[in-house]
Order: structure tokens, then sequence, then C-alpha cells
């Protein structure tokens, strides 16, 4: 459980499903003190905490929240009444890297045991809660890349910085350091309006720390931080990059239409 996992949606967020191998399973409750509070598991359930070398599902972390989804057994027994693992939550234990995913058995008295580490899994990401939380978490950098362009042709204050951000459905919002007049709202609707109307592609990279540091719009995030020296970066259309750790739409035609619901002080 110490053991670092490979973040595969860092390289390809439109993987769903994935085969890989049981390296550890344990309630939660036997984790180390420190590693418990991470979790905020549903009341009443007995919840378990799986690992993996590599996990498909993204942990919560850049104000983006984890996946939900399954875990089975890759090669079902002819019974059926194999262990299904439902992953209510996913979180990254840092400094060593190993993700874990937390959940429950349905039904509760068919686990998996040690007796099946080593064992092939497959994991199945729910699709429709990670779509809607790639196309949120893109939204945000599309209201914050039009936020820049709008402080860079003089609309709003040259001196904005870009602050922290949350792409949680029904709480989504970007920070931004500085003073935004109540009045600009309609002119970043327009500005964001543009953007998407203009189907930018999303590209993912991975460049050195003193690259991203260069070309970024806002200053590192830490999920961002990939192997060895790597940071990965999103960049959206050419026009701004920013780096993260998160999943994202491949174009900005998939966001529909974001709505700037209002500015906060
Ligand atoms: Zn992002």
């Amino acid at each position: 459980m110490d053991q670092k996992t490979d973040p595969l949606y860092q390289k390809d967020g439109d993987i769903y499903s994935h085969t890989t191998t049981l390296t550890s399973i344990a309630p939660l409750s036997s984790l180390p003190p420190t590693v418990q509070p991470l979790f905020k598991p549903p009341p009443n359930t007995s919840p378990y905490i799986l690992t993996s070398p590599s996990t498909i599902f993204h942990t919560q972390g850049g104000g983006q929240p984890s996946d939900i989804g399954g875990i089975t057994l890759a090669s079902p027994t002819p019974s059926g009444s194999d262990p299904k693992f439902a992953v209510a939550q996913v979180r990254k234990v840092f400094p060593s890297g190993a993700i874990l995913h937390l959940g429950t058995f349905e039904p509760p008295e068919i686990v998996l045991t040690e007796q099946e580490i080593g064992l092939e899994v497959r994991q199945d990401v729910d699709v429709p809660t990670r779509v809607l939380h790639s196309r949120l978490h893109t939204a945000g950098h599309v209201l914050g890349l039009a936020i820049h362009q709008l402080s860079r042709s003089g609309v709003l204050p040259a001196d904005l910085k870009d602050g922290k951000a949350s792409h949680y459905p029904g709480a989504a919002f970007v920070e931004n350091i500085g003073l935004i007049p109540g009045e600009a709202k309609g002119a970043i609707q327009e500005r964001v309006d543009e953007l998407v109307a203009q189907d930018h592609t999303v590209n993912i990279h991975f460049w050195s720390a003193k690259e991203a540091e260069e070309k970024c719009i806002s200053g590192m995030d830490g999920a961002a931080v990939a192997e060895g020296e790597e940071v990965r970066v999103v960049d959206i259309g050419g026009l701004g990059s920013y780096p993260c750790g998160g999943t994202h739409a491949g174009r900005l035609k998939e966001l529909g239409r974001v709505v700037v619901r209002g500015i906060k002080r």
C-alpha cells in the first residue's frame, strides 16, 4: 500500500476500463491513523481500501472530485457470486504516490480477500460522472483563460492573478487575486462563449519544470508533477497553458454552454 501507483488517467483521460492486478486489500480501519482521515466514508458502512500498480480512477485533487466506479475480478468464476467492489472515493497518499480506492462490496458478505492478491482485476470508471467532471474542469480553465485575456486587453485590471479553483458539480468557481468589477460579467460571458464557439482542442503536455514555469499562465499545481521532473500541463488551443493533474474534455464544443453565474468578492 506504500507503492507508487501509475496514474494512467494523466496520460490518457479516455480510458474507462482497465485490467491490472490486485496489490492489496484492507479494511479502512486497519490503515495508519495518518491515512484514514483522507477519506470520509459513508456512515454505517464497512469500507475497504484496494490498491493496484496502475489506475484509471482520477484521485481527488486540483479542485476535481475523485471518480466513482467498480472493481471486479477480471476472470469471473462461473458461480456468478464474485465480489463486486463499488469505488466511492479515491485519494493519493503523499509522498509515496500510492493511490487508494475506497469502497464497499455489494453485497457486503462477498468480499475480496488476501487470497486474491496478485489476481487480475478490472477497473471500470463511471463514464457519465467522469465526463461531467472533465467538462466542468475544462470550463474552469476556459473561464480562467477568458479572464486572463480580458486582463491583458485592458477590459479587466492588469494585476489579476489566478487563485484556486473548484470544479465540483453545483459548486464550480475560479478565484482571482485582485478585483473583478461586477459589471464585467457580461464581457467575461461573451469571451467564454467565443472560446467555446471556436471549439479549441485541449492538449496535454509533459514539460520540464523550467518550461512550465516560463510558459504557463498560472503557478504550479502539486497534482501536476508527474514522473521525475516533468510537469503535466494542459493547453487550451495554444492560447494558454496551466499545470494540471486533472481530466479534461478533448475540445471545447464538448462543454456545451458555460454560464458565468456570478462574481463574488
Ligand atoms: Zn485541468
